[in-house]
């Protein structure tokens, strides 16, 4: 084994550890109450996995993307809302690595590696969710600094966040060319949490609107230069795509585990295992969650490898739809497997199908990613 894959089986074995005595016991709470786990956070800043993608000289673990899709994989077999907590911080944090100065990411990198601090990602908006383009947000800049307006929803740790990643417009007529990032720290004035999301799946995440009335930042906070943004959120998603494609394997690859345990375990299921159609189900739900892991890991390489001539773009799309449309039909399967007992929360299938709904649906509808396919394949 070579260095690197060392590195990634470390990492592997440690989130294993991690998922298996500190997640998995509170997966089911999680759901059912809706909190927040703070405790969560401490424990994965300890390891590490809250600045996984962030350089080493700001105190970060500067791991590859297939590193960052084996922990989130391993995470999201026992709980994928705790599994969303690693996919967010780096969603928010890639934005300031790639286009902010220093300063910028002294100011707010070390904190995220070294102090726990949590960073959300701001691009969505009541009028503009998948067409992203036409955020509405505006930052109208002033002497030496910006003042922004707008409203911001559905974001992913909104309401526990120390830093906001907001996404902005400067120059509206330009559209994606107008388009401009910004650091906006918990506390600023003007800054404000509206709804909090009761949602079927991934309830452990905290989704809140960001409400941003009159917020003043400095302009050494814009992230790189005025219409810079669209390029540094399109390079995180091509990132962070594959990553939501592993929380899919993991969420269903712990629902198949679940599931032979159970028929294995259980007198209950005395000759049913034998039937010919839980048996194709089973079979058909290990080759569609190993076709499904080829396709996300490949996405993963093809990112650290930098390879040439390959629309990273297109493949990164390919992993988050198939692998979230894999994962709901194998938590439904699932769950129709133990007929009843599926239905109840005696079982964690439930939990795992109303998860994988949430899955197909954001960081990209899964529609839209077949137009991004499909775009990419008519170029
Ligand atoms: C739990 C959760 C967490 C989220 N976290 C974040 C976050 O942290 N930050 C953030 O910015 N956003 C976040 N989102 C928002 C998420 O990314 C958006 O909900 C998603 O992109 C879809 O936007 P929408 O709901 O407005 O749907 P719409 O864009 O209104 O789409 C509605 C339907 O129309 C389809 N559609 C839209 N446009 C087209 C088109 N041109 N061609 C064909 N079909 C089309 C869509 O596929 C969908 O089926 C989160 C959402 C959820 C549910």
């Amino acid at each position: 084994m070579d260095q690197i894959e060392q590195e990634r089986e470390s990492w592997r074995n440690k989130a294993k550890e991690v998922a298996k005595n500190i997640v998995a016991p509170r997966a089911a709470e999680i759901d059912e109450t809706g909190e927040f786990a703070w405790d969560l956070v401490q424990e994965y800043s300890k390891q590490g996995f809250l600045s996984l993608l962030i350089p080493k000289e700001y105190g970060g673990m500067d791991t590859d993307i297939t590193s960052f899709c084996i922990i989130v994989e391993e995470l999201a077999k026992v709980c994928a809302s705790s599994a969303l907590l690693v996919i967010v911080q780096a969603v928010g944090t890639m934005p300031v690595v790639f286009g902010g100065s220093n300063e910028l990411k002294e100011r707010v990198l070390l904190p995220l590696a070294k102090e726990g601090k949590l960073i959300c990602f701001c691009l969505t908006e009541p009028e503009s969710g998948s067409d992203a383009a036409s955020v509405r947000t505006k930052a109208v800049f002033k002497e030496n600094h910006y003042v922004i307006n707008g409203r911001k929803c559905f974001i992913t740790n909104g309401g526990v966040a120390d830093f906001y990643s907001v996404f902005a417009t400067t120059l509206p007529e330009k559209r994606i060319e107008g388009i401009t990032g910004f650091i906006v720290a918990k506390g600023t004035p003007g800054l404000s949490i509206g709804k909090t999301e009761e949602k079927m799946g991934i309830r452990g995440s905290n989704t809140t609107e960001v409400i941003l009335e009159d917020v003043k930042v400095p302009s050494a906070h814009r992230i790189g230069e005025e219409g810079a943004a669209w390029w540094q959120m399109m390079r995180t998603l091509n990132r962070s795509r594959p990553a939501i494609g592993a929380q899919a394997v993991g969420l269903a690859q712990g629902a198949l585990d679940y599931l032979v345990r159970y028929i294995q375990e259980k007198e209950w299921t005395k000759g049913k295992e034998d039937r010919a159609g839980t048996q194709f189900m089973l079979a058909d739900m290990a080759v569609e969650i190993e076709a499904a892991r080829a396709l996300v890991y490949k996405a993963a390489y093809m990112m650290d490898e930098k390879v040439k001539g390959t629309p990273v773009q297109m493949f990164s799309a390919m992993s988050k739809y198939f692998a979230s449309d894999v994962a709901m039909k194998v938590t439904t399967n699932a769950v129709e497997v133990l007929q009843c007992q599926g239905l109840t929360k005696s079982h964690p299938l439930e939990r795992m199908m109303r998860d994988a709904k949430v899955i197909q649906i954001f960081e990209g509808t899964n529609q839209i990613q077949r137009m991004v396919v499909a775009h990419t394949l008519l170029k």
